[in-house]
């Protein structure tokens, strides 16, 4: 019998460990690798403009590396229910593989094309490769339900076999025994699209400071695990101006698009390790995004409060002004807009960052729902990962996962202890970069006389603080008890009540 494979790449974008591609070539005698993508949609997502170039240079990165393999990828236009059948029947279509998606939305969207599929007789293979992990088996040794704290999640994982082995690389030998003629008008009918075919203006756009690929991605995890030798021989490492930059170690949007297998960073290193014994805690993060995962793969309303049965039920306000505020690095606090602004701009910024913006938008000082927040974040950042992302602000704003004590941020004195020359302001902020250390923090405590020195008036140049930070986070500390109070009565959460929540300066 004839096999006609394709393999559809979603996430999981790269030729070295990834199984479904592997079972596609497997004793098949062509293979066509697509991807799918509707233009018309792609301009209504809520997806900005560096994410979708990440996505479009992972994809040419991809296809380069097909080409080496004598092959090519097949960037289709449409929806993938519309697009399969007319593609089963056009390449008599026999086996299809894709990388298994443990998301809500992905499972649902995959059963729909599992069942298409079978009534056009077509094989499908689906494998894991995006988690360490089968999450359902997690899920399964914690009596059925995700486990919600990360103690106990690490219980779990402790018993768990270690994660499979990562695959090679593609080879050309596997590539030529499947060998699939590509027509000369492929680059019309298959081309990758344009940032400006999917709906969005390029003039003026800055260059990328991430670049997406398979490629760049290998290249940094070399770079990455030089780094974690190089941290390890320091006693204390701290998180400086130096880490609130984009670095060339950085790995998370790879992991996000699976440019990068996370089981070829885990096995990395795991070996590592191995020689290195002074490193601790090497997988801890690795864990938390598996973590996130677990805790979202059955549960379709992870990403809001309502119907959500892990979140607690908060009375946020609404206040879209201030959001917009937030949003745009407009609110007057430095810290706080410089980290914003990076954000816009590049599409990634520090995990600290990220707590020091997702307390202010909370719990500590707007006292606006992590919802919100969530969704610029979807937009904004490279790594946006529906589980992860949501995990985390539910994390941030105390809604969900309780164990550990959260700390209110000040958003003047974390940022004079993370960026203690200033420098990190000054680079997003550029009006404030004449302003002395002493008030490039909080220049509304600056005189006018210095104000007028550093040629930025606050109020006219640059926004007066759009809240007092004392008093709100004062108020807020004790809705938030409030809400612990009233949950506690039913819960018996009394133990989280007092303790877990207090300022820190
Ligand atoms: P490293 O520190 O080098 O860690 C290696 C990898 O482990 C990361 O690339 C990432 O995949 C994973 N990881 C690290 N820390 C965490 C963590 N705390 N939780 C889960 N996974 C982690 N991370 C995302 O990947 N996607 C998101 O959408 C996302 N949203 C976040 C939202 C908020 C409000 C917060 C506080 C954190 C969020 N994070 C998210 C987690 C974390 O901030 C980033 O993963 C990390 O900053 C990425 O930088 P890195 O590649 O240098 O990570
Ligand atoms: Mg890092």
């Amino acid at each position: 019998m004839v096999v006609n494979s394709v393999h559809w790449f979603r996430k999981g974008l790269r030729l070295h460990d990834n199984p479904a591609l592997q079972e596609a070539l497997n004793g098949a005698d062509t293979v066509r690798c697509v991807y799918i993508l509707d233009p018309w949609f792609a301009g209504a997502a809520n997806v900005g403009i560096n994410r979708w170039r990440f996505l479009l240079e992972a994809l040419e990165d991809l296809d380069n590396s097909l080409k080496k393999l004598n092959s090519r990828l097949f960037v289709i236009r449409g929806q993938p229910t519309d697009v399969f059948p007319r593609l089963f029947k056009e390449w008599n279509v026999t086996r299809l593989t894709f990388e298994y998606d443990p998301e809500p939305y992905g499972k649902e969207r995959d059963g729909a094309i599992i069942k298409m599929a079978q009534e056009f007789g077509v094989e499908t293979l689906v494998r894991n490769s995006h988690t360490l992990y089968n999450l359902d088996r997690i899920i399964e040794m914690n009596n059925n339900n995700p486990p919600l704290t990360f103690k106990r999640f690490q219980t779990i994982v402790s018993r768990l076999e270690l994660p499979r082995r990562p695959l090679p690389p593609i080879t050309p030998q596997q590539m030529d025994k499947c060998h699939t003629k590509i027509s000369d008008n492929h680059d019309q009918l298959y081309n990758i699209p344009s940032l400006e075919e999917l709906g969005f203006r390029t003039e003026g756009l800055p260059t990328a400071v991430w670049r997406g690929g398979e490629s760049e991605a290998l290249e940094r995890l070399n770079k990455h695990l030089d780094k974690k030798v190089w941290v390890a021989s320091i006693e204390h490492p701290r998180v400086s101006t130096c880490s609130l930059y984009a670095s060339p170690t950085g790995l998370s949007p790879y992991l996000r698009f699976g440019c990068l297998s996370c089981r070829v960073l885990y096995y990395n290193l795991r070996e590592l390790y191995m020689k290195v014994t002074t490193l601790i805690l090497l997988f801890g993060q690795l864990l938390w995004r598996e973590f996130f995962y677990t805790a979202a793969t059955n549960n379709p309303n992870f990403d809001r409060m309502e119907g959500n049965p892990i979140c607690v039920q908060i009375p946020w306000d609404q206040n879209p002004e201030a959001l917009a505020k937030w949003a745009e690095g407009r609110t007057g606090f430095p810290w706080i807009d410089a980290i914003m602004t990076q954000l816009r701009q590049e599409g990634w910024i520090h995990h600290l960052a990220r707590h020091a913006v997702a307390c202010f938008l909370t719990r500590g000082d707007l006292w606006i729902s992590w919802e919100s927040g969530m969704k610029v974040f979807e937009e904004l950042l490279l790594d946006a990962d529906w589980s992860v992302n949501a995990g985390s602000w539910m994390w941030l704003s105390c809604s969900a996962f309780f164990q550990q004590f959260f700390h209110c941020y000040c958003p003047v004195g974390f940022g004079r202890r993370t960026d203690p020359t200033g420098d990190y302001i000054r680079r997003y902020i550029p009006i404030l970069k004449n302003y002395p250390n002493r008030y490039i923090c909080e220049p509304w405590n600056a005189p006018e006389s210095v104000q007028k020195a550093a040629n930025c008036v606050v109020g006219v140049d640059y926004p007066k603080p759009m809240i007092n930070h004392a008093e709100g986070s004062r108020l807020n500390i004790e809705r938030m008890k409030q809400v612990y109070q009233q949950l506690s009565h039913y819960r018996g959460l009394s133990k989280f009540t007092n303790k877990s929540i207090k300022t820190l300066k």
